[in-house]
């Protein structure tokens, strides 16, 4: 069976092209998917009888079944999905008074190995599939209508998913392909008509595909920094070996200028006496003086087995005074879900600690 879900419009077309029928076949049916989000070909009501009779022959509307679905104290609410082959990702939506925003994973585990990620902890399975990509964002909207979610925006008629992140499982660039793929959905009017401001790639570094990205799909861009310099950042992050820092923020500088934003968010997780020193984040500042930026500090959400603490508010407030008084726009994120676990990759990693002897030599580096 064809996955529809799998197929963004420059595919459908050629899906019914081969099939003998009218290029528009493919926006009507995108609008059936993604707009109406409906679950069945034979509901595609403006389809020609015929049409819709061939391709329910061999065509289907298929995400990934809902493994568990919780829903926190604070309206944080996440889904652990099953992929097949004993794999689970998780998809995190996160409502806010002026938008509803999804986090979405782009793969089942991750290669790259940071040594503060739950999910680097379980190693690499495979990259997502567009529908599985895709059809986070579909699942989520169609539960939180069939839940009743109240936002003003639904009121006016619009879906409840207002902003996407991909930061969850997995490196996004990673999985090019078909994360560029299920991007065109969300931006394509025809479906999410997500503008690209509210569309935001998270990437730890890979310095080609942040490249190709800007010619690929340009959205709003965050940058895994969470360094002030090579030593701590090999250690931390270890694609940082391949792609240093100077030419990491040599592609940030290029990226913007083709960017929805003329700033790239960098993303700095607060570890307690590894990464939040106030010399650290003086280190910081002369580190990025060339490239537009935000930073976002997050206080780190510890999972079994992790040896790194999260820093105390103290040493948070600090650090991110240091980067205020240089002129740079920095927030510290506020920590949702903790009572569903929601920080990336915690649900799915029933992990062993592989993690120890490093995190150890981490400390080491930091403490140099
Ligand atoms: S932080 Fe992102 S890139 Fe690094 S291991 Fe985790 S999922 Fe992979």
């Amino acid at each position: 069976m064809i996955n529809l879900l799998d197929f963004d419009h420059d595919a459908l077309t050629a899906l019914f092209a081969e099939r003998g029928e009218k290029p528009f076949r493919a926006r009507q049916t995108l609008r059936w998917i993604h707009r109406r989000l409906v679950d069945r070909v034979e509901a595609m009501s403006d389809l020609a009888k015929s049409t819709r009779e061939t391709l329910a022959r061999d065509a289907e509307i298929h995400a990934p079944a809902v493994v568990r679905d919780s829903v926190a104290t604070d309206g944080t609410r996440k889904w652990l999905l099953d992929v097949g082959g004993a794999n689970a990702i998780e998809t995190v939506y996160i409502p806010e008074d002026d938008r509803g925003t999804l986090c979405v994973s782009s793969q089942a585990g991750c290669a790259l190995d940071c040594a503060f990620c739950s999910t680097g902890k379980q190693g690499f399975n495979r990259n997502l599939s567009v529908a599985e990509i895709i059809g986070q964002l579909w699942h989520a909207n169609r539960a939180l209508l069939a839940d009743g979610v109240t936002t003003p925006w639904v009121e006016q008629g619009r879906h409840p998913i207002t902003n996407v992140v991909m930061m969850g499982m997995g490196e996004p660039l990673a999985n090019f392909d078909n994360v560029v793929a299920a991007m065109r959905i969300m931006l394509d009017d025809d479906a999410y008509g997500l503008s690209r401001r509210r569309v935001t790639l998270s990437t730890s570094g890979l310095v080609p595909a942040i490249d190709r990205l800007s010619e690929a799909c340009p959205v709003a861009l965050a940058v895994s920094l969470h360094a002030p310099d090579d030593a701590l950042r090999d250690a931390l992050v270890p694609i940082n070996r391949k792609y240093p820092l100077s030419s990491l923020l040599a592609a940030c500088v290029r990226y913007i200028e083709r960017a929805p934003r003329d700033f790239v968010t960098f993303e700095y997780v607060m570890l307690d006496r590894v990464n939040d020193a106030p010399e650290q984040a003086h280190r910081l500042v002369a580190l990025v003086r060339d490239v537009p930026c935000k930073f976002n500090l997050i206080p780190f959400n510890p999972f079994p087995n992790t040896e790194f603490r999260t820093s105390s508010r103290n040493r948070i407030v600090a650090f991110q005074h240091v980067l205020q008084e240089a002129g740079l726009v920095a927030t510290v994120r506020r920590t949702r879900g903790e009572d569903i676990d929601a920080a990336c990759g915690q649900l799915a990693g029933q992990v062993q600690d592989k993690t120890r002897r490093r995190a150890h030599r981490i400390h080491a580096v930091a403490a140099s």
